[in-house]
């Protein structure tokens, strides 16, 4: 995988992943290669590959 571009995170190292989800360039320090998600990505997910989000309505 080869990016171009500044790390959106710190924007002082050149990015070397992109975040697969929310798409943000992200530099080796601010990139979880094991999840494939950027810092902020990668606090708010969970250990687990379940994730239960507020985007699920029932009625
Ligand atoms: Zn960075
Ligand atoms: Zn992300």
């Amino acid at each position: 995988m080869s990016v171009s571009g500044l790390c959106q995170i710190c924007e002082s190292r050149p990015a070397t992943a992109r975040c697969e989800n929310c798409g943000t360039l992200a530099c080796a320090q601010h990139y979880e290669s094991g999840l494939g998600l950027c810092a902020d990505c990668a606090a708010q997910a969970q250990p687990g590959r379940e994730r239960s989000e507020v985007d699920e309505y029932r009625f």
